[in-house]
This record gives C-alpha cells, structure tokens and sequence, in this order.
C-alpha cells in the first residue's frame, strides 16, 4: 500500500465487526417496571449472567443498560477465552498465601468450563470452538520464562501446556517475528455478538425483563431494599447488583474509584484469501504475545478475515486513527498482509484494577462483578453468576474473589491521569525486553 493509498476498505465501518451478524438494537420502548425483587445495572455477560440466577430462583429480575442491551465490552472484544487470572502462582502466594492462590487459580479454569457448560448446555450458537492458544515471546528472555512457567505448574491446576521452539514456530503461526512460544491447549474462540444474543434469549426465557436506553442515575439506600432513578422512571427493589465494569461512572462512585478505565483497540481485515489464512493462521488458534502492551489477535470465525487488537496510543483516541497503527503493527507480524486493508476499526473500555485481579462482592448493600483486566470473556459470566447466586442467598454464589481487598489509591477518582506515563514505561520495558 502506498500512503497515498487509504488503509481502509470502500465500506469500511467505525463499529465492531461483530455487530454486522448481531446488530444493535434500537430502543424497543420497553417499561421500566416499577418494583423488582432484583435490579441489574449494566446488560453485558456480568449483568446477564447474574439476571439468570436470579430469576431461576424465583426473583423478579429487572436489568437495565444506559445504551442498547450489550452496547459494553460484551460485543466489542476479542472473542478469546482464557483462564483469566494474570497474576502468577508465586505472586498471588506472596500477595495472598498459599491458599487464596490456589482458589482463585482455580476459580480461572473453573470460568472457562463454565462459559463452555453454559454454551452447550443452553444450545448457544455463537462459533465457541475449543482451539487453543498461541502466546509468542516477543524476546528469547520472554521464551526462557515462558517455558519456566511451562514447567512449574502447581498440582491441581495444570494447563498442559507446551512449548513451541522458534525453529518450529511456523506450524503454529506464519510470522518470523517471536522467539517461540507456548501452546495452552484449553483456551477457546467465540463470536462475543453471537454469545450476547444468546444470553439474552436464555434471559428472557428465564423470565428477565431487559430494559435499553435506560441509564440508572441515582440510587437511595433504605432500610427495606433500594429505590434507583432511572431515565425512564423509578424502581423500588430488594437488590441491586452493579455490572459496569469499564463503564463504571459517578453512580456508584466506591466501585468508580477501584476500576481503571483503559480503551482498548480492535481491527478486522477485509477479506484474506484462503491459501493466505492458511498459511499464517495454521491451527485457527487464538493468538497474544508476552508485551506489557499485549497484542491479540486472531482468525475470524469463517476464517476470511483478521481480527486484531491492542493499545497503540497513550490516551484515547478516535478508531479512524488507531486502525492505522493497528495495522501497521498487524503487517510488521505478517509483511504478506500490507496490501490487506482495514474494513472495521473500534474500541471498547477494559476495566482494569490496581492490583489486576477482577473483584466481586458487596459494598453498603450493593452487589458486583467487575475489573476482569481484559479478560472477562470467560470470567464475567462466571463471577456474574456468582452475584446473580449470591443476591438470590445461594451458597454457590461464595467465590473466592470476594477475598482480596478491592484497591483504590489516594486521589484517584475513576479518570486514569496516569494512563500516558504507564504506556510509555510499558512500551520502554517491551523495547527493552525485560
Ligand atoms: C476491545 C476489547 C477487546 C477485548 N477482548 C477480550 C478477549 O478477547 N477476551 C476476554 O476475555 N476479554 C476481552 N475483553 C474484555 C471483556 O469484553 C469484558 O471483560 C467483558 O465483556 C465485561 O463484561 P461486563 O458485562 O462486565 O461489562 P460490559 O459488557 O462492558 O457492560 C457494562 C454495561 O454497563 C452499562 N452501564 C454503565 N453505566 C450504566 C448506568 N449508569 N446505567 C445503566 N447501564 C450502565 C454500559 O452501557 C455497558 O453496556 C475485551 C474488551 C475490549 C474493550
């Protein structure tokens, strides 16, 4: 491509790529009831995932979502379902002890089980296929530490995972760009519009009522339950449960105060031919590297084009203007695809926590899930349902994520004033290698 030459296709859009087969959908007009046993704010895999629970146990479930019911991170990500637990075994031991680390270590496979079980069990179409993961070491130190990782896996929560060596890496991936990797068999692909959709329905026919286009603007604590004000009216309810992860804002200003805000990036490719796909894309496994700016990247579900994201800039900006850097990043991996524009570019706001572990829990009667560090895939829908069990008195809903304190810093009000100085370190320490 010349720069004379646009990087984007003739009917390139700013939206998710996921949204051409699952549109949004407008607002339908539904009421907002005026009484709910349950009221869930936010209508992504948290909000929808705890909708289920509790209307299965017989409460009258109301979720409501300031945009178009799974407007959120649920139809904009990545589609890449992992275990979901950053922090390493050593470091949650040193943090936590022995067996805080282990529970929450478990509870990150136990998520991903749970996001297949639910699939299948609720006959969700929505291109789930167990096809692993490819993590490129983006320097040999990385690949030592990877394959040391690979080696010291505590007993009861193996990943069986594998190395792969440099030389053999073009059976994985087409590129020459990592020093190697390493294989996690179990992690999975979804299409996230196609698995939101469902949700709903699941919702729905467990008797949830959705109401859009309703933002929550003001929520009362009273001895019996809550009232909460809404765009459309006022609810009485017994419980609430806040499910707004990245988009946590002034309503609940305790949980605004714990979540960071990051906007993370996302392109889709025009059409690959197939011998191409083939080539680079080998195994169709789900794709990141070992950066602190981590790229992920993947097939699309009919293998035709290239999903790929990341954080390519130190504050937000506009996707018209990451889309190119993006790409520009996409074709350093894979030269073959320079001439390969960009047919949609978006972005999405990733909840992240000081101490990156995602949270659940209760603060001043409210219940929430939230803070999954970009990898609430798997995790939303299991720590959502736990809520959803928990608000309904079930004693499943316990989890051991409710353990770790939930961090916030002095000063710090729900706008990351540090996000600019942490991608420039970040980016010194990915240059760096260390
Ligand atoms: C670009 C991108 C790529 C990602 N890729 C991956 C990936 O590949 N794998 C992975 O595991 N995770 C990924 N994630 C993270 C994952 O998508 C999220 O962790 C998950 O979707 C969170 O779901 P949620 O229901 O908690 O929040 P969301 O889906 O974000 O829903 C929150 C909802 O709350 C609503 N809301 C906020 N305030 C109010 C209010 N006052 N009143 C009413 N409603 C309100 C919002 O409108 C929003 O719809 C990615 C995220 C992004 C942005």
């Amino acid at each position: 491509m010349t720069v004379r030459e646009s990087p984007f296709s003739p009917d390139f859009k700013p939206t998710p790529y996921w949204w051409d087969a699952s549109p949004q959908q407008t607002d339908d007009g539904a009421d907002l009831p005026g009484e709910a046993d349950v009221l869930i704010i936010g209508a992504g895999y948290t909000g929808l995932h705890a909708a289920i629970q509790t209307a299965r146990a017989g409460l009258s479930t109301t979720v409501i979502d300031a945009e178009a019911a799974g407007w959120g991170c649920s139809t904009r990500n990545g589609g890449q379902v992992s275990t979901s637990v950053k922090p390493s075994y050593a470091a949650l031991t040193k943090r936590h002890g022995k067996e805080i680390a282990i529970a929450l270590l478990k509870e990150g496979q136990a998520s991903l089980d749970h996001v297949a079980t639910f699939i299948r069990q609720e006959k969700i179409d929505c291109d789930f296929h167990t096809v692993g993961r490819f993590h490129g070491a983006h320097t040999k130190k990385q690949y030592e530490g990877l394959a040391r990782e690979c080696d010291t896996n505590h007993p009861g929560f193996e990943t069986n995972a594998w190395m792969v060596p440099r030389a053999e890496q073009q059976s994985e991936l087409g590129t020459e760009v990592y020093h190697g990797g390493m294989v996690l068999p179990h992690h999975s692909s979804l299409d996230p519009g196609k698995y939101h959709a469902g949700l709903l329905q699941v919702a729905r026919q467990a008797g949830v009522q959705i109401v859009s286009h309703c933002p929550a603007t003001g929520i009362e604590h009273h001895a019996t339950g809550f009232d909460v004000q809404t765009k459309k009216g006022l609810t009485k309810t017994g419980k609430v449960i806040v499910a707004t992860n990245g988009y946590t804002g002034a309503l609940t200003p305790w949980q605004q105060r714990r979540i960071i805000p990051i906007g993370s990036y996302v392109i889709a490719t025009e059409e690959v031919p197939a011998e191409l796909m083939d080539l680079l894309f080998p195994t169709n496994r789900v794709l990141s590297d070992t950066r602190k700016l981590v790229y992920y990247y993947r097939p699309s579900p009919d293998r035709k084009r290239v999903l790929f994201g990341g954080r390519v800039s130190l504050g937000e900006t506009d996707p018209r203007k990451s889309g190119p850097k993006l790409h520009a990043e996409l074709t350093r991996l894979f030269p073959q695809l320079a001439k390969t524009r960009i047919s949609h570019s978006w972005a999405g706001l990733v909840g992240y926590t000081f101490d990156t572990l995602m949270h659940c829990g209760e603060d001043r009667g409210l219940f929430y899930a939230m803070g999954y560090c970009g990898s609430g895939v798997g995790m939303a829908g299991y720590l959502g349902s736990r809520m959803g069990m928990r608000a309904a008195g079930l004693e499943r809903g316990l989890s051991a994520f409710a353990k770790p304190a939930f961090q916030t810093r002095p000063l710090y009000t729900g706008k990351p004033w540090f996000l600019a100085p942490s991608v420039i370190a970040y980016r010194l320490r990915d240059w760096l290698g260390t």
